[in-house]
């Protein structure tokens, strides 16, 4: 079985350079998942010199460790969003989710892409009672918005269905994507990290130890941002982590399913040269749980009673708002810092859709959506007393819980250093401390990486930063001098 997520097995991208040396550009693009690729995609053909950076590989990013589902059936969104707003603000999110599909699939079609785009119907269902309640009152609300939906069932639960909606392999996607950009012109830079950002009277200026870029424009597309300054994002989100198993299986169905409520069940199936269905649970908030083995089991043991083997298993975490609304939009008034994030799980239409949302307001294009996602609306201040709690508890948790006895003999600590031995006997040392906001850090046994529980970023077992915000890596190379 392999550890790692299936879209990135056997898949040959295209290597982009490192930037090294200093440029200048009109807009700068931060992060190259489906976000920065949709914007710089958008961009393209408007004599604007766009460059893209991304400090990983370009694509490996949570985009990489998706289920890859395009749908506006979302768990039970709409009726969330009409009690915490109005059914307005519902219907204006549901019309966004449905113009995100109508732009992926035109854009496939467009450039004939191949990314096992496949139709099928979407469920959400549900056994408990009140959450049958819920898809109910989903139900209601997406008729009266003249959605078809049928009353229908899933696997002997309660369930509703509407049949206009999508699965594809989003890093074949987005990876055509960056091919068309950079025929139009566009640069793409990976290995290329950004942690600084400066203002000169002309230009912002990012860069790192070693380059420099001034741009007249940023997007801040990099999932959780590396830095605290402006906009403070630790206080406006939470962080949901998933555990996701892909078993081979003969005959695929033409539907994806979601349970309503927490934990997550969540289904689709894939068409390719083998055919795999996917099967994701056990979702949590990141400060919640600190034992990632124990929900890895879980999942292998719902493969064994569908009598399926999984061959990949990974794990994946998005961050959750307070609203249930992405962050879109001018970082700050009038400035020109955009930020594309916070997609509560739905990051194949809401990245999409925040390519154009950002891109329009570039070209100074009206979009009808730019004011719904904002990140500068006012999030409701209840909010912040019990995300100032979670996000201490992680952080305390994660200090007392390291040295809990579940982990394995081969993983110890020592100071602020940690130690896993593999099974050759060889030794990974690491500071054992995220460079971000210095929480510490949890071995995550089954992926084999450093996992933080307060804010996400990840390391592998030599201490390199897979995921951020972190933008640093944790390598100890010199252990015996250090202690
Ligand atoms: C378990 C799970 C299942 C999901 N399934 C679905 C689904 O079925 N359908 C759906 O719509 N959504 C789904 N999502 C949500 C979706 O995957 C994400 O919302 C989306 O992929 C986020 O895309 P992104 O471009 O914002 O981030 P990323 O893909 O992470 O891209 C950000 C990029 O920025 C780079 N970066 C970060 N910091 C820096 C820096 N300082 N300098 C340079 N580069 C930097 C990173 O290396 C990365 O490549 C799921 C999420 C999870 C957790």
């Amino acid at each position: 079985m392999k550890h790692t997520s299936l879209w990135l097995d056997g898949i040959k991208a295209i290597k982009e350079p490192i930037l090294k040396e200093n440029i200048k550009c009109d807009v700068l693009i931060i992060g190259a998942g489906i976000s920065g690729i949709s914007t710089a995609y958008h961009l393209r053909g408007h004599n604007l010199n766009t460059v893209v950076v991304d400090k990983n590989e370009i694509g490996h990013g949570i985009t990489s460790r998706t289920t890859g589902k395009i749908t506006y059936l979302q768990e039970t969104i709409y009726s969330d969003l009409k009690n915490k707003y109005s059914k307005e603000i519902a219907k204006k999110y549901l019309y966004s989710q449905k113009d995100a599909i109508e732009l992926i699939t035109s854009i496939v079609k467009k450039h004939h892409i191949d990314c096992n785009l496949d139709r099928v119907s979407s469920y959400v269902f549900s056994s408990k009672k009140s959450q049958i309640e819920k898809i109910k009152e989903e139900k209601k609300l997406l008729e009266e918005f003249k959605i078809e939906v049928e009353k229908t069932t899933f696997e002997k639960k309660y369930a509703i269905k509407v049949d206009d909606t999508y699965v594809f392999h989003p890093l074949k996607y987005i990876l055509k994507l960056k091919e068309i950009c950079k025929e139009d012109g566009i640069k793409f830079y990976e290995h290329t990290d950004i942690n600084y950002l400066k203002k000169d009277d002309n230009y912002y200026i990012c860069g790192n130890e070693l380059v420099e870029i001034r741009a007249k424009k940023v997007v801040f597309a990099c999932h959780y941002p590396y830095f605290l300054f402006p906009f403070l994002m630790p206080l406006k989100c939470t962080l949901e982590k998933s555990y996701i198993g892909v078993a081979p299986i003969l005959e695929i169905k033409s539907y994806s399913g979601i349970s309503a409520g927490k934990p997550t069940i969540s289904i689709r199936y894939l068409k390719d040269k083998e055919n795999y269905m996917f099967y994701l649970s056990d979702s949590h908030f990141l400060s919640e749980e600190l034992d990632f083995k124990k929900h890895f089991e879980h999942i292998m043991k719902a493969f064994y009673k569908m009598n399926l083997k999984p061959k990949y298993l990974w794990s994946n975490h998005d961050i959750i708002t307070f609203d249930k609304l992405p962050f879109i939009g001018k970082l700050e008034a009038n400035s020109s810092l955009f930020l594309e994030t916070g997609y509560n799980t739905w990051g194949m239409t809401n990245g999409s859709l925040a390519g154009k949302i950002i891109a329009d307001m570039i070209l100074d294009i009206y979009n009808p959506y730019e004011s719904l996602f904002s990140p500068l609306r006012k999030l409701k201040i209840s909010a912040l007393p019990n995300n100032i709690y979670s996000n201490a508890k992680s952080m305390i948790d994660s200090k007392v819980d390291k040295n809990k006895n579940w982990y394995p003999d081969n993983v110890y600590f020592h100071d602020n250093l940690a130690t896993y031995v593999d099974k050759f006997g060889k030794e990974h040392t690491v500071y054992n401390i995220c460079p971000h906001l210095k929480c510490s850090l949890l071995f995550n046994e089954v992926e084999k990486t450093w996992d933080c529980p307060c804010h996400g970023s990840r390391f592998d077992l030599d201490g390199k930063v897979i995921i951020g915000p972190s933008n640093y890596s944790i390598t100890c190379k010199q252990k015996k001098d250090l202690l």
